[in-house]
């Protein structure tokens, strides 16, 4: 049997546009999937950086898209190959919708673009067009792989199209994102009423995007199997762990990997030494350099200081209102802090007082900075994930390979990627981090005063270094996982 064509639909990819996860997995895994002989091509909306991209030729390929009676706008159909990759990329052209100064989902003071609903609406209809072989002289995919709400309607528009279509693959990457409107972009968007019903896509009174994309998918997938079986509790299944836990048997957890190449401390260019976990030495060269770039103590009494990192979207999620009351007993018990992140404009402004009352121990870097993520993973000790969710997780991947300690709260892929250190688990050697179990600040600074202790036993440390460094998170396994899974819904009849 020949491999499946996949196209994938999705709101952003690394490098062209990125706010988190999705852009890293929208890179890696059609990347690693074309290494395994599938056609994996991808679909994005034509934001700003994406159609003045220097690097990425775009020639048009359908002049006029015919998409929904509703839209006003000329939109076309553009192809060009993402730079320095053999991926191809069609990107829907459509100025009036998607080339604005501000981010893919939101303008620049950090409000949701009024119009997102047609926005994201146009991407997934597009995707359902490739899914209906409107385009065979471009590209006929086997499966639509939609990922997260941007491309959820696609599969409503496959369930109500012509026959016969691709088979769909809804890919939750955060269930905390919806695309939730109005009932009145069901019309607006050029879906059938009766798809407007609890067993479809509407939502308390209002429409789903995601709910479409979960209740008219053949197969959801999520990136982490902790994940998979929490979002069918009411306390992460935000109103959708009963149609969660009625999907069960066709919901699956695939862990993400991460980017091999990009995150390696042997040949990482961003970072002030290379290493490995055969020759650790250059990593202290990455600490000295950190402290001096954030501009923390370096006096000899400071120089053997852990130095704790955070990269992260500034969110409930990510749990920085458990953090911020232990900081400074965290600090007192020897820590340096080092933040990389930007999102809730309060946390920044709490954050960055914290650390102007003690900045020879706390550095609060505001806004996203791609470099300066690899040289905290490469200079940090111990690296803090206190999330209340977290459906996979990158960072604690990439701290991992860097012989950066993860302290990580027991939840979705924190909870499958990092294995606590106990006698046991020493002994064995699968031990990588320390994962704490309930939230809550007191928990989370046990837990990091867990990791202060054994970061003084030299000699254990560095086993736990080792063992993170020579885990294998690469995307191989788990796009294997995905073809599997393309494979068995090619099976399935409609
Ligand atoms: P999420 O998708 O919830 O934001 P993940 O851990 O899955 O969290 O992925 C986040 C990705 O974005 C990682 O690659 C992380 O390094 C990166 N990232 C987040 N915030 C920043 C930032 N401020 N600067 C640089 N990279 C960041």
């Amino acid at each position: 049997m020949s491999k499946p064509r996949v196209l994938f639909a999705t709101s952003e990819v690394y490098p062209l546009v990125k706010t988190g996860g999705l852009a890293d997995i929208s890179y890696a895994l059609p990347q690693s999937l074309r290494q395994l002989g599938v056609d994996a091509r991808i679909l994005i909306p034509g934001y700003t950086e994406i159609v003045h991209h220097k690097q990425l030729h775009l020639t048009v390929v359908r002049d006029h898209l015919n998409i929904f009676s509703s839209l006003n706008f000329p939109a076309r159909l553009l192809e060009g190959i993402i730079p320095h990759t053999d991926i191809p990329i069609y990107v829907i052209d459509c100025p009036e919708l998607y080339v604005r100064d501000g981010g893919p989902y939101q303008d620049s003071k950090g409000g949701d673009w009024l119009d997102n609903a047609i926005r994201f609406g146009v991407l997934s209809k597009v995707a359902a067009l490739f899914g209906q072989y409107e385009y065979p002289s471009l590209f006929e995919p086997d499966i639509i792989h939609c990922n997260d709400w941007q491309a959820g309607l696609a599969p409503a528009y496959l369930h109500f199209g012509s026959q016969p279509h691709a088979k769909t693959l809804m890919n939750v990457h955060n269930l905390a994102h919806q695309g939730v409107f109005g009932p009145e972009v069901v019309t607006l968007l050029n879906l059938p009423p009766q798809s407007f019903s609890m067993f479809g896509l509407e939502y308390y009174g209002l429409m789903s995007f995601l709910k479409s994309g979960l209740y008219y998918s053949d197969w959801v997938s999520t990136v982490s199997p902790t994940y998979a079986k929490e979002i069918q509790t009411p306390t992460f299944g935000y109103g959708l762990y009963d149609l969660l836990a009625h999907s069960e048997k066709r919901l699956t957890g695939i862990l993400n990997g991460i980017n091999v190449t990009d995150w390696n401390p042997e040949t990482d260019p961003y970072i002030a030494a290379n290493y490995s976990h055969t020759n650790l030495n250059g990593k202290a060269q990455n600490t000295l350099a950190l402290r001096k770039r954030c501009k923390l103590d370096n006096s000899r009494s400071s120089a053997t200081r852990p130095i704790i990192g955070m990269i992260t979207r500034l969110t409930h999620q990510k749990g920085f209102d458990l953090l911020i009351p232990v900081i400074s007993k965290i600090i007192e018990e020897g820590a340096q802090l080092i933040l990389l992140g930007s999102g809730d404009k309060e946390l920044e402004a709490r954050l960055q007082a914290i650390a102007a009352t003690m900045p020879e121990s706390v550095s609060v870097t505001l806004g996203y900075d791609e470099e300066f993520s690899h040289q905290i993973e490469a200079g940090a000790d111990i690296f803090l994930m206190p999330s209340r969710f977290e459906p996979c997780g990158l960072n604690q991947m990439y701290s991992m390979r860097y012989g950066t300690i993860p302290v990580v709260r027991r939840t979705g892929g924190l909870a499958d990627t990092v294995v606590d250190t106990l006698p046991s688990t020493l002994d064995n050697r699968t031990a990588t981090g320390f994962v704490f179990e309930e939230e809550g600040s007191k928990t989370l600074l046990n837990c990091v005063l867990r990791a202060l202790l054994v970061y003084r036993d030299k000699t254990t440390w560095k086993n736990l270094r080792i063992n993170g460094m020579t885990q294998d998170f690469s995307w191989k396994n788990s796009a294997e996982q995905y073809i599997a899974l393309y494979e068995s819904l090619l099976n399935i009849t409609a």
